[in-house]
This record gives C-alpha cells, sequence and structure tokens, in this order.
C-alpha cells in the first residue's frame, strides 16, 4: 500500500523520469529517510541518480543527531551526501541568528535560508529535480496556514515556481498523499533508526497550532486531510493562472540567483541580521 501510493503519486504528477538526477532533501527525520530509501528502491526499476543533500541549520544539540542518522542512511544506501550549513552560506549560523532577535521567528530565518540552500545545492549538485519528504500533513498544514495568513500567492507557487527559470529546481513531494503516520510505522518497519527529538525552536511555529486543529478535525472527521490536498490540486490550476500575470523573474544583484525582486529573500534576510 505504502509503496503503491508513493509510485502513484509520482506517476500523476510525472515527477520522474529515467535519467533523472534528483536530489534528496535528506534532514535525518522520518519522512526523508523514509524517502531517501523509497528512491533507492525505485531506482531498481527507473534508472536515475541520486544525491542527498543535509542542510546544517546550526541547533545546538539537536542538529548533530540528525546529522549522523542522515550520514549512516547515505551510507547504508551507498548515496553521495552533500552537507551545506548556514554558517558556511550566511556567516551565521541558526542559534546566532536567534540571539540576535531580529526580524520574526525562527521557523521564518530558517525557512528562507533552507529554501534557498536546498536550491542552490542541488543545482550545484548536478540535480534536475529535489525531492523533498513532505507528507499528506505537512501540505495540509501548508494549505490552512496560507489560508489562515491570507496568502494564496504562496499557495499558487507552492507546487511549482510561477516563474520559469532554470535556476530554479523543480521540487517534487512523492509523499504528498502519504499520511505521517505511514511514514513513521514504515521506519518502524524497515528498521530505520531515527532520533525522535523535535527542534528546540518548534514551539514558537504557527505550523505547531495549525496540525493540533488539523489532526483534532481528522479525528473527528476522518478524511479532512485528503480532502484539503485534493481541494487545493483542484484550485491550483487557478491560483496559477491569477498570479503568473504580474510575475517577475530578476537576478538577484547580490547573489545572482533567480527572485522576483531587485534582491532576493536569503539576501535581504542576510542583510538585516548582520
Ligand atoms: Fe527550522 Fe523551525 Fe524546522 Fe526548527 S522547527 S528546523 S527552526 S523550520
Ligand atoms: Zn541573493
Amino acid at each position: 500500500m505504502f509503496d503503491k501510493r508513493f509510485r502513484k503519486t509520482i506517476r500523476e504528477f510525472s515527477m520522474l523520469k529515467a535519467g533523472d538526477r534528483i536530489a534528496i532533501g535528506l534532514s535525518g527525520g522520518k519522512d526523508s529517510c523514509a524517502l531517501l530509501q523509497s528512491m533507492v528502491q525505485l531506482k531498481e526499476k527507473l534508472p536515475m541518480e541520486l544525491v542527498a543533500i543535509t542542510i546544517n541549520e546550526g541547533i545546538k544539540g539537536y542538529r548533530e543527531k540528525t546529522l549522523k542518522t542522515a550520514k549512516r542512511e547515505c551510507e547504508k544506501h551507498g548515496v553521495e551526501h552533500v552537507v551545506l550549513s548556514f554558517k558556511e552560506a550566511a556567516e551565521m549560523d541558526l542559534d546566532e541568528i536567534v540571539k540576535t532577535k531580529k526580524d520574526g521567528v525562527p521557523c521564518s530565518h530558517c525557512g528562507v535560508l533552507r529554501r534557498y540552500l536546498l536550491n542552490k545545492g542541488s543545482r550545484e549538485a548536478g540535480a534536475n529535480k529535489l525531492a523533498t519528504g513532505h507528507n499528506l500533513d505537512d501540505v495540509a498544514q501548508t494549505v490552512f496556514m496560507n489560508i489562515m495568513r491570507n496568502e494564496p500567492a504562496r499557495l499558487a507557487r507552492y507546487l511549482e515556481p510561477i516563474s520559469q527559470s532554470s535556476k530554479f529546481i523543480r521540487r517534487i513531494r512523492p509523499f504528498m498523499r502519504t499520511p505521517e503516520k505511514e511514514i513513521a510505522i514504515y521506519c518502524m518497519v524497515n528498521g530505520i533508526e531515527l532520533d525522535n527529538m523535535d527542534c528546540p525552536y518548534a514551539g514558537f511555529a504557527f505550523r505547531g497550532q495549525v496540525r493540533k486543529i488539523l489532526n483534532e478535525t481528522e479525528e473527528k472527521y476522518p478524511g479532512t486531510k485528503f480532502r484539503i490536498l485534493n481541494s487545493f490540486i483542484e484550485m491550483e490550476d487557478a491560483l496559477r493562472a491569477k498570479y503568473s500575470v504580474n510575475a517577475k523573474l530578476e537576478s538577484c544583484k547580490s547573489c545572482g540567483e533567480p527572485c522576483s525582486d531587485e534582491v532576493c529573500m536569503f539576501c535581504k534576510k542576510v542583510k538585516v541580521l548582520k
């Protein structure tokens, strides 16, 4: 059932083809470790190259452990492993950024820096697609959060960027139809040992509140998360059409990465934080 859904989702969204070089965003948590294993198994049927990319945000007492898991899983499957750090890219790690107490909660800094590094890192590793372990729960939460924050434009570009650029690496989410609980079971059944510690900054995240609401609703009304995902997929074309009208594509004046403004979000953030 698990593998069937994984493969069906890949076919439904034409996520993969023979000869792809896929970067896997590997945090070392359950979703990305299960994704790595599923992709390694799929590679036996569909010839492709895999490279795993781990972002070290610099979160003391947490990231070291998941980095170890990521390294172990790559060695187990013989997959090339690239580690990129906030410290190297932004000259500050997340713990130092949080100490500045500037401009926003930890997850908002973390999200901007991680997305930037994953895209750049995948391209520099020669990948043409970036696979992430986002599951059904994550996607339903993201849809809900963007509605609650009145950010439909973000929703429009969630599955792929509005403006096409060879510098943007297409993101794929083969677990977007797989419930989080099933991934946890998959890891147990397949002997993937995990350190189940939560990020110490997770408590600041709006996502935590949304997760709680959705889990409670799912409990009372089973199928809610699937229905949110399906509604989003139904609306996606209309959203993309609306927001692509005035979409601009520029190259960041500071780093050259693609963005919709003169300077990209990463460079803006790093400037504010320094
Ligand atoms: Fe980053 Fe927030 Fe996730 Fe921690 S919980 S890794 S700070 S996005
Ligand atoms: Zn930039």
